[in-house]
């Protein structure tokens, strides 16, 4: 076969005009030959099973049956003409409805004649079937060698085009005969026996024409098991090319700043998980490669200690370090902290932010330039090109999501070498997704509270119970707690949610009035100026409420906080309503999370309200989260490119991903350049997938 037949043009497939081509190519992205090769079916229907008429309900969803056409009218309305078939079977009738075609149809079908019908069934007075794709029956029969009927994915612009599933199909049976394809294999002698997985030549046939169950699960297998297979190569060896090319500076020294702060001046027993961390990254520094590390770890969980001890081994090396934070609240209590915590131990520690001051700034870059200053904090401020300093060897970043990733490479730029750097972040990433979008960053995980934490305690209330979740507050702030009351704020609907936060507040300055209450308000549309202040009177503890929209999101630390009210918490995804809890539970007394919500719930919303009341766990939920909304959503949509998988899913071929990750791994650690004869296949697969960038295209 010529090898090159794959790229022909797919106007040229018998079948295929150039208006199909063109929805073919702009619906689904099919170019070539092999487009069409590579859209490979999302599910499989049994044709052998078929429906009786009287067996349907209404919540059935596609349907095959088998019966005849006893009567063809054509329907007169407003909106245009309808084509009607009555259809029956020995069990009932059924309304077949075209609103287009009508004259192929009336010319081409036969009356009284046995036909299997396919399609959706809707119910309206009686069941009907728009559009049903059709077959006679004699014809069906011929074909039932293969009895699983693909389903491609489709658009509503194709079918409205009548470019059905089964005109897909045809299209694909066209290309398969006409080409008499062969395929390559594509993974080595080695793992295709160890594995027991089928050639590639059988697994493409039987995806798109199954022979019986048992081969589709195995083409299936197989297929899902090269695209992740792969991915994870890729990732791995990207991995072992910085470590191997990227110079760091080597940081071989545990010197006196950090020895004498551990042995005088750590403030509390570090938690096993704190300290297997630092041993990762004392590792990591250790070399000469550079870290790109990824700290992961629940609010509350400690990490910024490792920070802090990070940042000593640098200055024990003769470096200096910055620590960046996405608003200037959080800059400013990660200042104040590191400066309580280093206050004994000799070190310079200063804030630069927008707002600093331009002699304080001129201070900032002179001790910067010349060496004084050890630790500089700030926000993105720190990133300005005249911020320079003498020999920057360690950033950390806090919060890594509101940092793009143009801004974090102009850390790199700090030094001769790029410094070394940190990523810490609250937001869990679930396992799977983080092996397949940061397998080639090094992960550390804080999986473990600081101990004497008391769990918060989540419950769900409908609205109709307002008055009782009132009490609970007013009990609270008896107590000297003070209470946060959070709106959700959504941009498409600001102005509504905006009214409800107003009506809301008004509500509650009712139940709680002044001067026994004292209640702050902050929300997006106020001045920066007003946020701040309001804030800190809650900081400070002036007001016993905060009634507020998201922006309390991210780091505010205000530990005599004990209750988080959420209003509206159906319209709140999960990670955010995570994010939100965490705002509690930093004190030593007992939280509560009360999610808020109308009687009238989407089963999604349910799951999610579900999750928040039985877990605090941050991986937990997030693996939630990742079912509910697929991967591309949680990461947004740049880089969700890596996730536009052809065929495996990372949620539920989770096992699948696990077997790869370990045969890409165990291969690479043996032949780190796949130079061996046994990998020559894996080698020339993988230079071509680079070339292309698609894992499929290099059939021949
Ligand atoms: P986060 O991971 O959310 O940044 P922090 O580093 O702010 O968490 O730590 C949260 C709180 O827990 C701080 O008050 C900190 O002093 C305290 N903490 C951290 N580690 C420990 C520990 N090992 N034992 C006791 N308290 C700790
Ligand atoms: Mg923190």
């Amino acid at each position: 076969m010529n090898p090159n037949i794959l790229q022909t043009p797919i106007d040229y497939l018998k079948g295929v005009g150039p208006s199909r081509a063109d929805l073919l190519r702009t619906e689904l992205g099919i170019h070539a030959y092999q487009d069409l090769i590579n859209l490979f079916p999302n599910r499989y229907i049994d044709k052998t099973q078929y429906y009786k008429i009287n067996e349907l309900q209404r919540t059935t969803a596609e349907v095959q049956i088998v019966g005849k056409i006893v009567h063809l009218k054509m329907v007169e309305q407003k909106r245009g003409k309808r084509l009607v078939a009555k259809f029956i079977d020995d069990t009932g009738e059924i309304e077949l409805v075209w609103f287009r075609g009508h004259k192929w149809i009336k010319e081409n079908l036969k009356i009284n004649t046995p036909y299997v019908i396919f399609g959706k069934t809707k119910y309206y007075n009686g069941y009907n079937m728009p559009h049903p794709e059709m077959e006679l029956f004699s014809e069906h029969e011929k074909n039932l060698k293969i009895s699983m009927q693909p389903v491609y994915p489709s658009t509503e612009k194709l079918s409205n085009k009548g470019i059905t599933n089964r005109v897909i199909s045809k299209m694909m049976q066209q290309l398969f005969i006409e080409t008499k394809i062969r395929f390559y294999d594509t993974l080595s002698p080695e793992i295709l026996t160890e594995l027991k997985l089928i050639s590639k030549s059988e697994a493409i046939l039987n995806i798109h024409f199954p022979k019986n169950q048992e081969l589709l699960a195995k083409a299936q297998y197989r297929l899902k098991f090269e695209e992740l297979f792969y991915i994870q190569l890729q990732l791995i060896t990207k991995k072992l090319i910085r470590k191997q090319k990227i110079k760091g500076y080597p940081f071989t020294e545990v010197g006196e700043y950090f020895n004498n702060f551990y042995a005088n001046h750590l403030p509390f027993e570090l938690t096993n998980a704190q300290k297997r961390v630092i041993k990762e990254i004392r590792k990591d520094i250790g070399s000469s490669a550079q870290m790109n590390r990824l700290l992961q770890g629940d609010v509350g969980s400690g990490k910024t200690i490792v920070a802090l001890m990070t940042m000593l081994l640098a200055i024990d090396n003769g470096f200096q370090t910055c620590l960046m934070a996405p608003t200037a609240i959080l800059a400013n209590q990660h200042y104040q902290g590191i400066l309580e915590l280093t206050k004994d131990i000799g070190i310079r520690v200063k804030l630069l932010m927008g707002s600093s001051k331009a002699k304080e700034r001129r201070i900032i870059h002179e001790e910067l330039a010349n060496g004084d200053l050890h630790i500089l904090i700030g926000t993105h401020a720190v990133l300005e090109d005249k911020v320079k300093f003498k020999n920057l060897g360690l950033a950390i970043i806090d919060e890594q999501h509101r940092f793009g990733v143009a801004q974090r490479s102009k850390l790199w730029h700090k030094n001769k070498y790029p410094p070394h750097i940190l990523v810490m972040t609250a937001t869990p990433i679930p396992r799977t997704l983080a092996m397949s979008l940061y397998g080639d960053l090094d992960i550390s995980i804080i999986d473990e509270l600081p101990p004497g934490r008391k769990a918060i305690k989540t419950v769900h209330r409908y609205d109709s119970n307002r008055l009782k979740v009132f009490k609970f507050i007013a009990d609270e702030i008896q107590k000297g707690r003070q209470v946060y009351i959070v709106y959700p704020l959504i941009q498409e609907s600001e102005a509504l949610d905006y009214k409800d936060l107003m009506d809301g507040y008004e509500s509650i300055a009712r139940s709680f009035p002044t001067p026994e209450y004292q209640i702050s308000i902050v929300h997006g549309k106020m001045k920066p100026v007003d946020k701040d202040y309001e804030m800190d009177r809650f900081v400070k503890g002036e007001t016993n409420i905060m009634v507020a929209t998201t922006v309390i999101e991210v780091g505010v630390n205000v530990p005599n906080a004990s209750v988080m009210i959420i209003e509206s918490a159906e319209r709140f995804g999960l990670s955010q309503l995570h994010q939100l809890r965490g705002r509690v539970g930093r004190g030593a007394e007992q939280s509560f999370c009360i999610l808020m919500t109308s009687y009238k719930l989407s089963s999604d919303s349910k799951t999610r309200l579900e999750t928040m009341v039985r877990t605090n766990d941050g991986f937990d939920i997030a693996e939630v989260d990742l079912k509910l909304r697929g991967p591309g959503d949680i990461m947004g949509t740049q880089q969700s490119g890596i996730l536009n998988l052809k065929i495996a899913d990372i949620v539920r071929d989770n096992d699948i991903l696990q077997t790869a990750r370990y045969y890409a791994m165990k291969i690479l650690k043996e032949d780190p350049s796949l130079s061996l004869e046994k990998n020559k296949i894996l080698l020339y697969t993988y230079q071509q997938l680079a070339k292309h960038k698609n894992i499929w295209n290099y059939i021949s």
